[in-house]
């Protein structure tokens, strides 16, 4: 599926503004737990609500199923509640990505089943959307070109925002990064 046109200028737009409020500059990386509270968000570990077991047992039923999701248990409340069983790289790519829907507006429509719990989700759209956005905030392009023009790897990258490998990858790919700086160091005979 397609991402709407105007859609990753307007991500860029709201990343910048984040940005701009949190007194950051365009090539950091954006710390979801900092960006919560400025939503006024609140942040919990799934096992501060429900038993501990309980999400061992969802790892079991599917492995990876749960991430993190989003209740607004009162029209002035939102929390995001996340996987305490995952690492830490995948938490910080799971806030964002909760974090990013709440930032487009997108409402709770689909309902979602796993194992015995029920909960709601977005549609596939807003999915895309949220993902798109949640890699603006945490690996911003300007961040990227800056790393892989100091020759780091996605590796090195992925280690230093706190993401995991497979997230600094695509985000080298989409925002064309790696390509760009492949045709800069063919033109100069003197790389880097
Ligand atoms: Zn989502």
């Amino acid at each position: 599926m397609a991402l709407r046109r105007g859609f990753k200028s307007e991500a860029e737009r709201i990343a910048r503004r984040v940005r701009a409020e949190l007194g950051m500059s365009a090539g950091h990386s954006v710390t979801p737990e900092v960006l919560a509270k400025l939503l006024g968000i609140e942040v919990r570990a799934g096992d501060e609500l429900i038993h501990p077991q309980r999400f061992a047992e969802l790892e079991q039923i599917q492995p990876g199923a749960f991430s993190a999701c989003t209740f607004r248990p009162s029209a002035d409340r939102i929390v995001v509640v996340y996987n305490p069983r995952s690492p830490k790289s995948r938490r910080r790519s799971d806030l964002a990505h909760e974090l990013a829907h709440v930032l487009l507006d997108h409402e709770l429509s689909r309902v979602e089943k796993l194992g015995a719990a029920t909960f709601l989700s977005c549609d596939a759209i807003q999915e895309e959307e949220a993902a798109w956005l949640s890699g603006c905030l945490l690996l911003p392009r300007p961040l990227l070109l800056a790393e892989v023009r100091s020759g780091l790897s996605a590796k090195d990258i992925a280690t230093r925002c706190g993401v995991s490998e497979g997230m600094a990858r695509y985000r080298l790919n989409v925002t064309g990064v790696l390509r760009q700086n492949q045709a800069l160091q063919k033109k100069s005979p003197f790389p880097g």
